[in-house]
Protein backbone atom coordinates (compact mmCIF):
# COMPACT_ATOMS: atom_id res chain seq x y z
CA UNK A 1 0.00 0.00 0.00
CA UNK A 2 1.30 3.57 -0.52
CA UNK A 3 0.76 6.75 0.80
CA UNK A 4 -0.33 9.76 -1.16
CA UNK A 5 -0.43 13.66 -0.83
CA UNK A 6 -1.80 16.59 -2.75
CA UNK A 7 0.33 18.98 -2.30
CA UNK A 8 -1.89 21.61 -3.30
CA UNK A 9 -4.69 20.84 -0.68
CA UNK A 10 -1.67 20.29 1.88
CA UNK A 11 -1.65 23.46 4.51
CA UNK A 12 1.06 21.77 6.28
CA UNK A 13 -1.01 21.60 9.62
CA UNK A 14 0.37 18.61 10.84
CA UNK A 15 -2.25 16.54 12.06
CA UNK A 16 -0.21 13.62 9.97
CA UNK A 17 3.22 14.21 11.18
CA UNK A 18 1.26 14.04 14.53
CA UNK A 19 -0.19 10.75 14.00
CA UNK A 20 2.61 8.69 12.32
CA UNK A 21 5.82 10.89 12.29
CA UNK A 22 8.09 8.21 11.09
CA UNK A 23 5.90 8.35 7.54
CA UNK A 24 5.13 12.21 7.61
CA UNK A 25 7.60 15.31 8.49
CA UNK A 26 7.32 18.26 7.58
CA UNK A 27 10.45 20.42 6.64
CA UNK A 28 12.14 22.98 7.45
CA UNK A 29 10.40 25.17 5.20
CA UNK A 30 7.15 23.54 6.57
CA UNK A 31 6.54 21.63 3.63
CA UNK A 32 5.24 18.26 3.71
CA UNK A 33 7.13 15.66 3.04
CA UNK A 34 6.50 11.45 2.68
CA UNK A 35 9.38 9.69 4.47
CA UNK A 36 7.81 6.38 3.17
CA UNK A 37 5.73 6.44 0.31
CA UNK A 38 5.31 2.37 0.70
CA UNK A 39 3.62 1.44 3.89
CA UNK A 40 3.72 -1.98 5.59
CA UNK A 41 -0.05 -3.52 4.89
CA UNK A 42 -0.46 -4.27 9.11
CA UNK A 43 -0.94 -0.65 9.20
CA UNK A 44 -3.67 0.03 7.02
CA UNK A 45 -6.33 0.49 9.39
CA UNK A 46 -3.88 3.02 10.98
CA UNK A 47 -3.19 5.13 7.67
CA UNK A 48 -6.62 4.78 7.16
CA UNK A 49 -7.58 6.98 10.54
CA UNK A 50 -4.70 9.07 9.18
CA UNK A 51 -6.35 10.03 6.00
CA UNK A 52 -9.56 10.32 7.22
CA UNK A 53 -8.43 12.82 9.85
CA UNK A 54 -7.06 15.16 7.25
CA UNK A 55 -8.63 18.53 7.58
CA UNK A 56 -8.14 19.59 4.03
CA UNK A 57 -8.27 15.59 2.47
CA UNK A 58 -5.21 15.59 0.78
CA UNK A 59 -4.05 11.96 1.51
CA UNK A 60 -4.69 9.01 -0.02
CA UNK A 61 -3.64 5.37 -0.03
CA UNK A 62 -3.19 4.13 -3.71
CA UNK A 63 -3.30 -0.01 -4.00
CA UNK A 64 -0.33 -1.30 -5.58
S1 LIG B 1 -2.83 16.40 7.80
FE1 LIG B 1 -3.26 16.86 5.63
S2 LIG B 1 -3.12 19.08 5.47
FE2 LIG B 1 -2.14 18.47 7.38
S3 LIG B 1 0.03 18.27 6.89
FE3 LIG B 1 -0.90 16.26 6.68
S4 LIG B 1 -1.49 16.10 4.50
FE4 LIG B 1 -1.13 18.26 4.95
Amino acid sequence: MRIKADFDLCESNAVCVGMAPDVFELDDNDYLVILTEEVDESRREEMRQVVASCPRSALSIAED
